[in-house]
């Protein structure tokens, strides 16, 4: 009788013998067997690995089925990890996705990440945070690591990501009905120059996109291959409707109600801007890609000499921000003001207590503080600690400013949002 192990076990036992980070082991885990395997190798009708020479067979294995898939559910034990501080039930996938980016990657200086999330939810949340704490910050070394840990997942990507399904490639059925009959209760509804209005635009947009998620609702490409860009703008230009392009240069602007497999009959007046907002590497995009860098270049000069200095400069105008659990721990060390317009720091025992909404956060924007100087109240507390952080603030603006240069001239998407106008009007 050979040895044999749980799948939760193994996977433990692979973590502790540092078996999981080798590219090769991880794709002989998450393929079928294949004969001639130096890690896996078959055990009559189950399969088995090595573990200290000895050969383990796993329980529930078969010759026919990967050892594991991603949303195998197991037990990590923390007593070989790092970020985690105590057991926790989670998947295959996540905790890959955090023993490669948080344990090795940030070297474990972060927590883990139990839920499916991306590369920015680690740096948005994680790394940007961290890197000005005062206290076990991450450093250029962390940021080479992460950097090589990020890397190391993209030659994983053609094993434990389906790239496309038939779903995928197919539009909604029947859309071109749909879709007609949609624009026929709206102009009935709101009169028939409505969508001359980019808002019923946005609106006829919003109907479709919720019939392709329909459609591809349980598709295993949904949010991974079939990402928010490719649902958003691919599958919308493709199957749907081209929609609302912002012009090049010389052109007019308009919306194209026609998606680009509906046939024969492009208005020769469109194309230019069609082909312009579709194409990778386009004219208007590189040419927009300057205005950011000359932005950047700019904030500099001016920044430089930019510092945190005195405590609360009484400012009572703030900025008021849609708080929910994605975006609250960016603003942790922050204040927002209560209706009698005091300062309060928001931290997770504020978030925890008060929970998701609208809070009216001060900000730098509308610090009274005098010349080149900021308040540490309308800073926060990190960039307080931080005197002269501001300049590397302003280059996320840059940053931010190039995103939407780009973005103008790229594939874009509208969406309605509510803003409460009265909090707004001082
Ligand atoms: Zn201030």
């Amino acid at each position: 009788m050979k040895k044999s192990i749980s799948k939760t076990d193994l996977f433990n036992t692979l973590v502790a013998n540092n078996d999981i980070y080798e590219i090769y082991n991880l794709l002989s885990l998450f393929n079928v067997y294949m004969k001639d395997n130096k890690f896996v190798k078959a055990y009559e009708d189950k399969v088995g690995v090595y573990i200290h020479e000895d050969l383990v067979v796993i329980e529930g294995s078969s010759t026919t089925e990967p050892i594991f898939i991603p949303s195998d559910v197991i037990t990590l034990k923390a007593e070989n990890v790092k970020c985690l501080s105590k057991d926790v039930k989670t998947t295959v996938g996540v905790a890959l996705l955090n023993l490669i980016l948080i344990e090795k990657g940030l070297n474990g200086k972060a927590a883990y990440i139990n839920e499916n999330f991306s590369i920015k939810t680690v740096e948005n949340r994680e790394i940007v945070p961290r890197l000005l704490l005062t206290d076990n910050p991450l450093d250029i070394e962390d940021m080479y690591s992460f950097d090589t840990a990020v890397r190391f997942l993209e030659g994983l990507n053609a094993t434990l990501v389906q790239p496309t399904s038939l779903k995928a490639l197919l539009p909604p059925p029947d859309i071109a009905k749909k879709k007609a009959k949609i624009i026929k209760e709206m102009v009935e509804k709101y009169g028939k120059d409505c969508f001359e209005d980019p808002i019923y635009t946005t609106e006829l947009e919003e109907q479709l996109f919720a019939i392709d998620r329909e459609w591809m609702k349980g598709d295993p490409t949904l949010d991974i291959g079939s990402d928010g860009k490719i649902m958003n703008t691919t599958r919308k230009k493709l199957f749907l409707m081209i929609g609302q392009d912002t012009a090049m240069p010389g052109t007019t602007p308009g919306t194209v109600f026609r998606s680009l497999t509906d046939g024969y009959g492009l208005d020769p007046e469109d194309v230019t801007a069609i082909f312009n907002g579709i194409i990778a590497g386009n004219y208007s995009k590189g040419k927009e890609t300057q205005v950011g860098g000359t932005y950047a270049k700019l904030l500099i000069r001016v920044s430089s000499g930019m510092k945190v200095g005195v405590d609360d400069c009484g400012s009572t105008e703030g900025f008021i921000t849609d708080i929910n659990k994605d975006n609250a721990k960016g603003f942790y060390g922050r204040y927002y003001m209560n209706k009698a317009k005091e300062p309060f720091v928001f931290s997770k025992e504020v978030y925890d207590k008060h929970g998701d909404g609208y809070y009216n956060f001060r900000t730098k924007a509308k610090c009274f503080s005098p010349g080149s100087e900021f308040c540490k109240t309308c800073s926060g507390d990190i960039h307080a600690e931080y005197e002269f952080g501001s300049g590397h603030n302003l280059l996320q603006l840059a940053g931010d400013i190039l995103n939407a240069s780009m973005k103008a001239m790229h594939a874009n998407v509208m969406s309605l949002q509510y803003f409460p106008l009265h909090d707004n009007i001082h």
